[in-house]
């Protein structure tokens, strides 16, 4: 049998390889992690998740003091942001985080960090730095980065993407967005409250593809309403640098050209696998431009390789890639083979309202040609969301053709934190009806879920064959007031 220097070899310390390196090592594997950057965290801490959390939380405080009148406070008018400042507490939070995914602290539970780009001289082998390191099992867990498409004079034109977004030493006055993604949708609300005037381009003729259009013409709605320009099913023909100012010529949906201009462009078009100069192709590990094909265990076509997290083209969240790292663990180092199943992935994207999303929705159940049933409740009609001053939204509870629940979309506030319970509920085959009639605490927005689900019972309780029924058996003697003498 061949010896080899490491039980399992990882390459990439975010989410994914983080996930596997500590999973591993806590389990007695000798265990390599080698990340390309000085330090560890991956996208997610340094220029994804964490950054954009840390700005959204900020421009939602700014767009609180430029609001307050609308919570019975005296009109405050805030001096302009400075953005170096807002980037130090960016900075600040990530350091933090820092602490937990240092090198000194994966060293401790038992794994060895080593930093630099590696290359695979075998299918077993990777060299780094100069040396060779060789191992059982390999993952690879490079992730991905920002998709720049062949637009015309891109190339010649200075642009950002989320790796700058975070660290910009000044907030410009206007920047172009293009894509509404998620990325490009949570950054034109953070950047629009702080006060740039944005104009967001998207080819498709709805922001966030993958939702519902319902839901995310809503949020369109909200960021227009707050000054986001939009241009939907829009094509960008061409971009060039005229020196202080960028422009990006766009067709319009109704064909008309128009010339954009604007201090920065944001380019927010998608996400590419990080596959380069890893040697993939010497070795003969397939892969294609959405990333390291793999298997339902997650193997590439050489079985002892793994591939988690972004760079194997699936679900791009850090959840997923924590999951995955999980499958990787469970497949390799306990030798139970464990497949994935994305079927209750929740996402949210953190608009405010934010947008979150479990299991199907419509759009997903038609194209599976399921028959479907919508159950929804609004959270105007919730009476902590009318305290917070939060009225837009609403909750949409999927059903199949057999009464089952299959997804849930919520639009509102915390929508991240209320698809929580449906993960529960949804994951754990809980019953509607033991969520109908759990107590949940008044007043909370959570109480929504407990609603949506009340809503499936109430025309079957209260319908007119148990009223016939009680009125039988207990002789209940109906109603006590004329419907017609009730008023408004
Ligand atoms: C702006 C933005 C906001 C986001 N917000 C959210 C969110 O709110 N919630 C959410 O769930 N997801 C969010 N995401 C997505 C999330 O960041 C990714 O899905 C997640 O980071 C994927 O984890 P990963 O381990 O696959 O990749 P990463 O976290 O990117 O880790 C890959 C690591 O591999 C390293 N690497 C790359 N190439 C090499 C190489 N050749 N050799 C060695 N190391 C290498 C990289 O430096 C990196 O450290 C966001 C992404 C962006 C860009």
């Amino acid at each position: 049998m061949p010896k080899y220097d490491y039980d399992i070899g990882i390459i990439g310390g975010g989410a994914a390889g983080l996930t596997v390196a500590s999973g591993s090592a806590q389990l007695g594997a000798k265990t390599l992690l080698v990340e390309k950057e000085k330090e560890l965290g991956g996208d997610c801490l340094h220029f994804g998740c964490v950054p954009s959390k840390t700005l959204l939380k900020t421009a939602h405080v700014y767009s609180l003091m430029k609001n307050s009148r609308k919570f019975g406070l005296p009109p405050v008018e805030p001096p302009p942001v400075d953005f170096k400042e807002v980037s130090q507490r960016i900075r600040s939070v990530i350091g933090t985080i820092q602490h937990h995914d240092s090198k000194e602290r994966f060293c401790r539970l038992g794994a060895q960090v080593e930093f630099g780009r590696p290359t695979f001289t075998d299918e077993h082998s990777i060299r780094l730095s100069g040396n060779n390191y060789s191992a059982k099992t390999w993952v690879i867990a490079t992730g991905s980065s920002p998709l720049v498409p062949p637009i015309r004079g891109l190339d010649k034109t200075p642009f950002i993407t989320n790796r700058e977004i975070f660290y910009l030493d000044h907030l410009p006055k206007s920047m172009i967005i293009l894509g509404g993604g998620p990325i490009g949708s949570e950054m034109s609300q953070a950047f629009s409250r702080l006060g740039t005037r944005v104009v967001v381009v998207n080819r498709a003729p709805q922001i966030l593809a993958k939702e519902d259009p319902d839901m995310a013409d809503a949020v369109k709605d909200v960021l227009s309403s707050e000054g986001v320009e939009f241009y939907l099913g829009a094509s960008i023909e061409e971009v060039s640098d005229l020196g202080s100012e960028k422009e990006v010529r766009i067709k319009t949906k109704q064909g008309s050209m128009i010339r954009l201009k604007a201090e920065m462009i944001l380019v927010a078009l998608g996400r590419g696998a990080n596959t380069d100069g890893l040697g993939l192709e010497d070795v003969g590990v397939k892969f294609d431009p959405r990333g390291v094909n793999v298997d339902s265990r997650l193997r590439t076509n050489l079985k002892h390789i793994y591939a988690a997290g972004d760079i194997n083209g699936g679900f791009q969240f850090t959840h997923a890639a924590g999951y995955e790292g999980g499958i990787v663990i469970s497949n390799a180092i306990f030798h139970l083979p464990r497949k994935v199943d994305y079927t209750f992935l929740p996402w949210c994207t953190y608009t405010d309202p934010p947008l979150g999303s479990i299991g199907m929705n419509e759009k997903s159940a038609r194209a599976a040609g399921i028959d479907y049933k919508v159950w929804m409740e609004e959270f105007k009609d919730n009476d902590r969301s009318l305290a917070e001053g939060e009225t837009v939204g609403k909750i949409k509870m999927i059903l199949d053709d057999k009464e089952k629940p299959i997804g849930v979309q919520i639009l509102g506030p915390h929508a991240g934190d209320l698809i929580g319970e449906w993960v529960a509920v949804l994951n754990g085959k809980v019953k509607l009806s033991t969520l109908a009639a759990a107590v949940h605490p008044y007043p909370t927005i959570g109480e929504i879920n407990k609603k949506v689900a009340g809503s499936y019972f109430s025309p079957k309780i209260f319908s007119e064959k148990v009223q016939k029924g009680l009125k039988f058996f207990f002789h209940l003697k109906g109603r006590a007031c004329a419907e017609e003498t009730c008023g408004e």
